[in-house]
């Protein structure tokens, strides 16, 4: 087995002493807008069912519309991972969501999950989707979150080489890390995720086989992510969200969330997108 050593992170907990403000917990509230390609990349076994298709449809045509109003109402800027396809085949939406303020993030043209790819082929990659985006919303993107959770062992050097500064895909810690190449600190933030955050453990559902219909009520949702924010920001730490529009977006998880931001804020969150808080631990440790 081949073990990428230069990319685990053993023993750095976190680089972040303390939020802006006196604030308890930086939550990053954070979209994948796979629409319909998560159907065509993620299941070997994926039989074209106009079921699943259609409802990775549903997220841009209806969730994210809804999901934009909500945090309109919330006065809260999200990031919102997007491939290149997408935007090419929901302009519209896409536009909205930078008009509105949002930040996008890379997340593939195709929603490429291959692990093969070389450096050559994911720096085009990388390149389409990033101009596609440029060209649709006039945003250069500055962070990466993987398509199924893909990393290469070259990704840290085509960040830096792209002027990413956040990356959001490991699992290895309760806060924000500072990435290392040879030894020595590069500008890429890890703001890391975990499937705890990930709308997908409680509501993913679909009729291709292997069948899965294991949904989770909004408000066990509510609870289980009230639970992880209560204990995450009494040791002040963070919380970086994974919430796909497709499943997410329906009307009363999208009133969950609005809920739960409520609660949050109440009790000392500070809200930003990847960017802000990449931008914020650099800050904080001299390195912008
Ligand atoms: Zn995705």
């Amino acid at each position: 087995m081949n073990i990428p050593e230069n990319m685990i992170n053993r023993g750095r907990r976190s680089d972040i002493p303390t939020w802006p403000d006196g604030k308890r917990i930086a939550v990053l509230i954070a979209f994948d807008i796979d629409a319909d390609t998560m159907w065509y990349t993620h299941a070997d076994h994926f039989n074209g069912s106009i079921s699943d298709l259609s409802r990775g449809v549903y997220g841009p045509k209806q969730g994210v519309p809804r999901i934009l109003d909500m945090l309109d109402r919330q006065k809260i800027k999200a990031t919102f991972f997007v491939p290149g396809v997408v935007a090419e085949m929901y302009p519209d939406i896409v536009k909205e969501v930078a008009l509105r303020g949002h930040e996008i993030g890379y997340h593939g043209y195709l929603h490429e999950e291959s692990t093969k790819t070389t450096y050559e082929e994911e720096n085009a990659t990388m390149l389409k989707a990033e101009k596609i985006i440029l060209d649709l919303t006039g945003q250069r993107l500055r962070g990466h979150r993987g398509p199924g959770g893909v990393f290469h062992d070259y990704s840290l050097r085509l960040f830096v080489e792209h002027g990413y500064i956040h990356s959001s895909n490991f699992r290895d810690a309760d806060g924000p890390f500072i990435h290392r190449e040879n030894g020595k600190r590069i500008p890429v933030v890890e703001l890391p995720k975990d499937s705890v955050f990930d709308d997908t453990a409680y509501d993913f559902y679909t009729e291709t086989p292997p069948e899965r219909y294991e949904l989770k009520s909004p408000r066990e949702m509510y609870e289980i992510w009230k639970d992880e924010f209560d204990a995450l920001s009494s040791e002040g730490r963070m919380m970086n969200f994974v919430l796909h529009p497709q499943f997410f977006g329906r009307a009363s998880r999208v009133r969950m969330l609005s809920d739960l931001i409520d609660y949050m804020r109440e009790n000392g969150a500070w809200f930003a997108t990847n960017a802000e808080c990449a931008e914020y631990v650099l800050k904080q440790n001299g390195m912008l």
